[in-house]
Parts: C-alpha cells; sequence; structure tokens
C-alpha cells in the first residue's frame, strides 16, 4: 500500500512549524524521524493533508547542561543517546535503554522527541522520562510551557500535547553521586518491543533507599510508575525481604490487559521477575 497524497513543508524555525500548523489545523502532521509515522502513512493508518519536517530546526537539536537538568533536544536521535557523552555521564538511565530500541537503521532516524510524542506504551524512552522525573518542554500556538512526566502520558497514545503543540525538549535533571540505576527488558528477540520492561533510578544513603522512581512499559496503555513497589521499598536497605515485598506490591500497581500476545498473569509474572532481577542488580551496585 502507499501512502495517500500529501503537501510537505520544510520548517527552518519553531514558529514557522507552528504557524504551518495552525493554518492545516487537524489535517497536518509533524515529522522528525517518520519512523513510526511514515509506516502508519504508507498503512493508510494516517493520511495527513500536509507533512510539516521539523529536522531543520536548530532550535530543537543539541544536548547540553541546563542548571541541574540536562537539555535534551527533541530531534537527538536514539543513536545519540549512545554516542554523546553528556547523556552517558548525566542520564545514564538513558544511555542504558538505548540500545534496546528498534535496530540499528531506526536509532540512526527516530528521534527522542518523536518517541515521547507518540507515547508508545511499549516504548523505552516515554517510560524511561517517568523514572528520571523529566520535564518535557513544549511550544505551542498560545506559548511555551513544561510538563512534568508524571502528567504528560495520559491514555493511549494520548499525551498532554495540544493540537498543533511541539514538543521542544525534554529536560532530565543530573545524574548524582548518590543515585543508582539499572534497566532491562524481557523481550522474544534482541529488538522486538518488549513483552516487558523497566527502569529504575534510585537515590540512596548507604545501602538504604531514600528515594526509588521504578517505570515499567509494555504493561498497559501508558508507561506507567509502580507507586505501592517504590514505597515498599523507601527508608529501607535493599535486601531480599524488600525485593520481595516490592514484587508482591505489583499485584496492586499493574492490571495488564487482555492480550493475544501474553496473558495478562503472564505479563505480571515477567514483571515481578523482571524487577527482582533489577534490584539484585542495584544492591549488587552498592
Ligand atoms: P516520527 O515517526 O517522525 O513521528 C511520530 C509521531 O510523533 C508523529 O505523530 C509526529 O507528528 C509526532 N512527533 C514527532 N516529533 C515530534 C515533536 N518534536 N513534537 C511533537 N510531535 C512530534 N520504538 C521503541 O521505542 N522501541 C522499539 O523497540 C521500536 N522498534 C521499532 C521497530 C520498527 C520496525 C520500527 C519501524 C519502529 C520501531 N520503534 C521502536 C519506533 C521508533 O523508535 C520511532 O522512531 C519513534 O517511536 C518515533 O520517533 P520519530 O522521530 O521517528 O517520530
Amino acid at each position: 500500500m502507499k501512502a495517500r497524497a500529501f503537501s510537505y513543508f520544510r520548517a527552518a524555525t519553531i514558529d514557522h512549524a507552528l504557524d504551518a500548523h495552525a493554518r492545516a489545523g487537524d489535517d497536518a502532521r509533524f515529522i522528525a524521524g517518520g519512523q513510526s509515522l511514515v509506516p502508519a502513512l504508507s498503512l493508510r493508518l494516517q493520511a495527513p493533508r500536509l507533512l510539516i519536517d521539523i529536522t531543520h530546526i536548530d532550535e530543537l537539536r543539541g544536548v547540553r547542561r541546563d542548571g541541574d537538568s540536562l537539555r535534551i533536544g527533541a530531534l537527538t536521535r536514539h543513536c545519540e543517546m549512545l554516542s554523546e557523552p553528556l547523556i552517558a555521564e548525566f542520564a545514564p538511565l538513558l544511555h542504558a535503554a538505548a540500545p534496546f530500541v528498534a535496530h540499528p537503521a531506526i536509532r540512526n532516524r527516530g528521534t527522542f522527541g518523536g518517541s515521547v510524542a507518540l507515547a508508545d506504551p511499549a516504548s523505552e524512552f516515554p517510560a524511561m522520562t517517568l523514572a528520571l522525573d523529566a520535564e518535557i518542554e513544549i511550544a505551542g500556538p498560545s506559548g511555551r510551557r513544561r510538563v512534568k512526566a508524571d502528567d504528560f502520558f495520559i491514555d493511549l497514545f494520548e499525551t498532554a500535547l495540544r493540537p498543533g503543540e511541539l514538543i521542544t525538549a525534554i529536560y532530565v535533571p543530573l545524574f548524582k553521586a548518590d543515585q543508582r540505576f539499572a534497566f532491562d527488558e524481557l523481550a522474544r528477540r534482541r529488538g522486538d518491543y518488549a513483552l516487558v520492561g523497566c527502569g529504575i533510578m534510585a537515590t540512596c544513603t548507604g545501602e538504604r533507599i531514600d528515594d526509588i522512581r521504578i517505570s515499567f512499559f509494555s504493561v498497559g496503555n501508558t508507561p506507567m510508575r509502580v507507586k505501592g513497589a517504590e514505597a515498599s521499598l523507601i527508608g529501607s536497605d535493599l535486601n531480599a525481604q524488600r525485593i520481595a515485598a516490592a514484587q508482591g506490591a505489583l499485584e496492586g500497581d499493574l492490571a495488564p490487559p487482555e492480550s493475544d500476545e501474553v496473558p495478562p498473569a503472564m505479563r505480571l509474572h515477567l514483571a515481578r521477575v523482571l524487577l527482582g532481577r533489577l534490584l539484585g542488580r542495584l544492591g549488587e551496585d552498592a
């Protein structure tokens, strides 16, 4: 199948892109890496009249320190999550997750902003923005704003983005000496979307966990923090008993939907297994 005919506009600035979208209304889409949008066009799952290419907008590029945060431009490609030294040093959870996103050809084109905007519940990076307590910077017809990742993912492929708004950057708190992280996923084959995946950021004093954010993907309609499991770990040393308690708490935190691929009970079991492994690794890092 081929995509329906569309017009193409290459935006040079954010204002250009926003104006073009405002003029075309619902019939326009921004295109970044095209790794999700182009297949959707080819399958005619989407058929906009206008594509607004945002890949030539300089303001959406680059990774730099900004106070206590790392500003990661929306156009940062998945492959740059692996190659950019600032990300390896100050956002190591993203660096750890990047090799699990698709395959090299897709990582060479796909962008961080595109992945977060799409909000596929099976994607690695949207879930990691939750674990990292990141903020999403948005530009739109009524100005600029920042939205916490906790408030960004609303429902299946539904986010806090309003029509015609553009993600400009994602701000991630700088990784600190008293923090630990862990990431892994369970997939049938490397490069496939995960059956279950998880990323963890913890702040510790010695063995004790002072704060922890645990985010799962491929377990429901959105990436999800598991607040019951988090609460069961805060204030305690990471030992076998606490890990078992956190695994038990997942029953209340997660309600995986029915699916042909993996029954809900199996997905919950896989989530428990994965959480146990990752918390075990965090303990080893102590
Ligand atoms: P595009 O395809 O250009 O756009 C996607 C959507 O986001 C569109 O609606 C577009 O309008 C919107 N958009 C893009 N940028 C912005 C922005 N800055 N602001 C607002 N809206 C914007 N992803 C994974 O996470 N894990 C995987 O394992 C994985 N496997 C894949 C396997 C295959 C075979 C393919 C084709 C893709 C896979 N992907 C996977 C998806 C890939 O990572 C995409 O690149 C990513 O989801 C979207 O980024 P993009 O830059 O390509 O966005």
